[in-house]
């Protein structure tokens, strides 16, 4: 079998960076990324043969873990009926009611194949609706590549050092304005000096594209109010916690939940990776009365080829069909189990860190014990070199990590004690490694 050594020696001669997204190239870790061949409940097995406990699952997608038979069978059989119509399809709504099921604030759906593609029609959207123009967005919160929101944007752009992206003129950008996160009073201070012009506010339901970032009590409440108080909408931006972070996605774990402490409804919510269980699938939804300025029925246009597209929403409907409440309490408790042994890890070799917390989102941040990290200002201020020779030691122990110190790690109802075992196993080396 050609190793994947070779495999990224070929691939680099053909795709720039030997890649199709960014962080896959390892660049902020160094190495030769291993090419992976399959993937099967918690495991990956890479071009050479070795096998690795997933904790990227497909940056979120994979909630059921590799290959959930289930999963499998009802892609299957929609591959069975015919790829793609161009028409509407039966499973389009079934998903679209499971969606809305799950999450109230959703009152109509429009699938579209990425969370870029998501949070583009919901900003064009707001901006639409409102007849206004700028839009707030945070530092260190990743919204996808469009244009309009690179500006320090996290994610890949964070792991690059970028401050955002060539290619993007001066007045797209000049149309985003750029608050640090978890500050109410800049956001304040923006509506006072720009309110009537300003479309919407986007935030990360919980940032996890800078690290994970916890949003200090009561803040995503205060977006909702400071934006209806200003005829601004606020776009949620589920793409990588909606359906992960619970069974009504970060909104119904916390100000969708019936006994919070700071209650609030988004305008709209954006949907992506595990709405699709690995296939592309995303959404946007929210306020019937916002939504329904999309076209055919608004002025706001928005569409896609494959769109809703057959055996993606098959994978969609199955995967959600199969997140039950126990899969969310599996998921919480291994998260708790894992964080608690790499902090243990950590400190038994001596290294500064904070485990930095949402819900069941969990990532590590090095030198941070004081305060952790509130905003993307201290996560670029952590000693990200420790991370490198971390990674590295789990990876040659066979965890296949995050490639980079600004990403969640992510589990799924596939890891079970076995697969636990050899990540705990793995950590006191990668410690050390890290203490170096
Ligand atoms: N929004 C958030 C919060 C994300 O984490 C991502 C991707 O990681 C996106 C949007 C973009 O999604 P996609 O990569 O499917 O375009």
């Amino acid at each position: 079998m050609t190793s994947s050594a070779e495999l990224f020696e070929r691939a680099r001669a053909l795709m720039p960076g030997g890649v199709n997204s960014p962080v896959r190239a390892f660049g902020s870790v160094g190495g030769t990324p291993p090419f992976m061949v399959s993937g099967r409940g918690p495991y990956l097995t890479d071009a050479d043969g070795r096998e690795y406990v997933d904790l990227v699952c497909s940056w979120g997608p994979a909630l059921l873990g590799h290959a959930h038979p289930e999963v499998l069978a009802a892609v299957h059989a929609a591959v069975d009926r015919g790829l793609s119509f161009g028409a509407s399809t039966p499973a389009e709504s079934e998903l679209a009611e499971l969606v809305m099921g799950r999450v109230g604030a959703v009152e109509r759906l429009r699938m579209v194949s990425t969370g870029t593609e998501a949070t583009m029609t919901a900003v064009r959207l707001a901006r639409g609706f409102t007849g206004r123009n700028l839009v707030i967005k945070f530092a260190g919160c990743y919204h996808g590549h469009l244009d309009g929101l690179l500006a320090s944007a996290g994610s890949g752009v964070a792991t690059l050092a970028l401050p955002g992206s060539a290619g993007v003129t001066e007045a797209t950008a000049a149309e985003t304005l750029v608050l640090p996160y978890n500050d109410l009073a800049a956001v304040e201070e923006a509506f006072a000096v720009r309110g009537q012009e300003i479309a919407a506010v986007i935030t990360e339901a919980a940032p996890a594209n800078m690290g994970v970032v916890e949003p200090q009590p009561g803040f995503n409440a205060a977006l909702a109010r400071i934006t209806a108080a200003n005829g601004a909408l606020l776009i949620f931006d589920e793409v990588l916690t909606g359906f992960r972070t619970g069974y009504a996605g970060y909104w119904g774990l916390t100000g969708g939940a019936a006994d919070s402490d700071a209650p609030f409804v988004p305008d709209l919510l954006t949907f992506g990776k595990v709405i699709g269980g690995g296939l592309p699938v995303a959404a946007l939804g929210g306020r019937a009365e916002v939504m329904d300025h999309l076209a055919p029925v608004g002025p706001v246009y928005q569409a896609g080829t494959l769109s809703g597209n057959p055996v993606a929403m098959a994978a969609g409907v199955a995967t959600l069909t199969h997140a039950t409440h126990e899969v969310y309490e599996h998921i919480d408790a291994r998260s708790a189990q894992l964080s608690a042994a790499v902090s243990e890890a950590l400190s038994a070799a001596g290294v500064d860190h904070s485990i930095q917390r949402a819900g069941n989102l969990f990532s590590v941040a090095f030198g941070t014990s004081a305060a952790g990290v509130r905003n993307y200002a201290d996560a670029q201020a952590q000693e990200a070199f420790r991370y490198g020779p971390f990674f590295h030691a789990m990876l040659d122990a066979g965890v296949y990590l995050p490639p980079s110190v600004f990403e969640a790690w992510f589990l799924s109802s596939a890891h079970d004690d076995t697969a636990m075992d050899r990540i705990l196993a793995a950590l006191p080396a990668a410690a050390k490694a890290a203490a170096a």
